[in-house]
């Protein structure tokens, strides 16, 4: 899912957002399930089989360019529900990615016919509103799909206007397919969730460690950076016996399918394969360090 996200927003001064409508068919050609996709929690931890999940951190730039004050409004709205405030005026973004070896340049679920193998199965929310972009108000859902119509152009999905066998999805102010709205709606509260439950405390424990001279400039505007989630998992831990449980399966999973997924990728021998090898081992090391205090914790007389 990477090549249709983050949107390149800011756009330029100069250069007007694209105005119109937009019509959209999907064909399930698969061309933007060649990457793992964004997760909320719970879909970290439903898919903990399936997916290698991360901590993805994005820094996000307030909107800019020659948008009106009332898409600015709107923007606004959308950022203060589902982005932390950041140094200088920035927001930032944390999320939960799946990742795989770019090699393999397809998404982990997608099945041996080069389709999405979750469709029955609840597939993730940031699945669910492609093309659209849930991290931008409706206001600005035009300008996501003039930007995604760019990337996407082989796939012919969505096209300017109206286009027989096409469904109208937006115009210039809003979206207009209630299911699209929906979807929209219901992968923000999610996020919003998310923000609240652990991403605002988890921001809290880490912004030490985060606004270091050293690591805050790796933090990219235009693509993510990636961190074990151990530490998410540990704050998860002490919220209650039963996420405690939860957590010590969750990453028992993970450790399995880690494992699985870098004997496979050794076997592959792809030279492109290595840094993420590296990186694998690393989010294993620090889940091993991590499950021994987890299991004494489960253990503990109170624990029952
Ligand atoms: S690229 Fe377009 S047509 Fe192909 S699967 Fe994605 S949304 Fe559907
Ligand atoms: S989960 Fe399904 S829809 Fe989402 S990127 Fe993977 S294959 Fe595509």
């Amino acid at each position: 899912m990477t090549i249709i996200h983050p949107i390149p927003f800011p756009v330029a001064a100069g250069n007007p957002p694209p105005a119109g409508h937009f019509a959209f068919r999907c064909n399930a050609c698969g061309q933007c399930c060649n990457t793992p996709p964004l997760l909320t929690l719970d879909e970290l931890l439903r898919f903990e089989t399936r997916f290698i999940g991360v901590l993805a951190l994005r820094r996000v730039r307030p909107l800019s360019g020659d948008f009106t004050a009332t898409d600015r409004a709107a923007q606004a709205d959308i950022d203060r529900a589902l982005l932390l405030p950041a140094p200088d005026g920035e927001a930032l973004q944390i999320t939960l990615q799946a990742i795989d070896y770019p090699s393999l340049q397809r998404c982990p679920a997608r099945d041996d016919a080069g389709l999405c193998g979750l469709h029955a199965d609840h597939k993730p929310l940031a699945c669910e509103v492609v093309p659209l972009d849930a991290l931008r108000s409706d206001r600005l859902q035009h300008a996501v799909l003039a930007s995604r119509q760019d990337e996407l152009g082989d796939a012919d999905c969505i096209v300017p206007g109206q286009r027989d066998g096409h469904a109208p999805l937006a115009d210039a102010t809003d979206v207009v397919d209630p299911a699209y709205l929906d979807a929209l709606y219901a992968h923000r509260h999610a996020l919003a969730a998310d923000k609240a439950h652990w991403g605002r405390p988890l921001y809290a424990t880490l912004a030490t460690e985060l606004h270091a001279p050293a690591v805050w400039p790796r933090i990219p505007h235009d693509g993510f950076f990636n961190l074990s989630p151990a530490p998410l998992i540990a704050l998860l831990a002490t919220r209650s016996p039963q996420m405690l449980e939860r957590c010590l399966q969750f990453v028992d999973a993970q450790l399995q399918l880690i494992d699985a997924t870098v004997a496979t990728a050794l076997a592959r021998k792809h030279p492109a394969d290595r840094p993420l090898t590296q990186q694998l081992r690393g989010y294993a090391d620090a889940y091993r360090a991590l499950r021994p205090s987890l299991a004494r914790a489960s253990r503990t007389p109170h624990h029952a």
